[in-house]
């Protein structure tokens, strides 16, 4: 048996064709385009190339798309003042903010005065502890893809065990409480975790966010399970190629189901911002 492949491509083109036609219907009921916005503060290579990925997102889906560079040198007032700016404005629908910030901007700059409403990464105190309580909220957008491909392709989550390797505040962990939320049984195992192939081997479940090529190989699957593959390695032995946490030549033929890196997880995750950024504007339409 070989495992059914994820496929991250054709799930973001089915999700872009269906936020395009949102999008339409809902500038037109609106009288303006939606806005997103996006907040970074000097110039960072990784983050001017996902600045360009969520433009050509933005683009596809019929989103207006406003990246607001600062200065190295700003300071905690002056990009709290620009958050201020962004909260006030009607037509800027979504805000989201490069990560992480130059080491004297601390997050909780933006993510305790971004207002929640516009906070499509999930990245604000009061979305964050929604999204703890269990309750609707925007949540971050890596783990909300991950969500989607197992929900696109009828993964059932409800009873099963899902273990997430990793605990990051923006990938495992958020994907722990989502799983949680739809009443999987949860368990979160990081760097100091003892017996990580025990525990992976008795999960429906396995999601990685560990940042670590071939930490989890076929051998420690359990035939059949579901494998959700959020890592982004560069390792000398791939010879500059991109893969993920899991051995993927190796979990193929144990996995039920398996998301390619690359192909599997990152299409998926512009698209949540998207999707988040109308859902942001249909609010301002229930307002109105
Ligand atoms: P990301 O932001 O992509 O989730 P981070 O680098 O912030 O990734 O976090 C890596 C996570 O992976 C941490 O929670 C860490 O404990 C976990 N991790 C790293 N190495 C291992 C390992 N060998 N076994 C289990 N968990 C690991």
């Amino acid at each position: 048996m070989t495992a059914t492949i994820l496929d991250g491509r054709a799930v973001a083109e089915t999700l872009r064709a269906e936020l395009r036609a949102e999008s339409a219907t809902l500038a037109a009921r609106l009288g303006f385009t939606p806005i997103l916005a996006i907040v970074s503060v000097g110039d960072d290579p990784a983050a001017r190339s996902y600045v360009a990925g969520i433009r050509r997102a933005c683009e596809r889906t019929g989103i207006a798309c406003r990246p607001l560079e600062l200065p190295l040198a700003t300071t905690a007032v002056g990009l709290r003042a620009a958050i201020d700016e962004l909260n006030a404005d009607r037509g800027v629908c979504g805000v989201l903010a490069t990560l992480p910030l130059p080491p004297h901007l601390p997050t909780s700059v933006i993510a305790d005065s971004l207002a929640p409403e516009k906070d499509i990464d999930g990245i604000t105190t009061t979305n964050a502890g929604r999204l703890a309580f269990g309750w609707p909220t925007f949540a971050p957008n890596t783990p909300a893809g991950g969500m989607e491909m197992l929900r696109r392709y009828n993964i059932p989550i409800a009873g099963n065990h899902a273990v997430v390797v990793g605990r990051s505040g923006i990938v495992g962990k958020p994907m722990a409480l989502m799983l949680l939320a739809a009443d999987a049984t949860v368990t979160i195992c990081h760097r100091r975790t003892p017996n990580l192939a025990a525990i992976v081997r008795g999960a429906d479940i396995v999601v990685t966010a560990a940042g670590r090529a071939r930490l989890i190989t076929g051998a420690m699957l359990k035939p059949g399970a579901t494998v959700i593959d959020f890592g982004i390695n560069f390792p000398e032995w791939a010879g500059g190629k991109m893969v993920g946490d899991v051995d993927f030549a190796s979990a193929l033929p144990v996995a039920g189901a398996i998301t390619p890196v690359p192909g599997g997880t990152g299409p998926v995750t512009n698209m949540m911002l998207m999707r988040n950024t109308l859902a942001a504007a249909r609010t301002l339409l229930d307002g109105a």
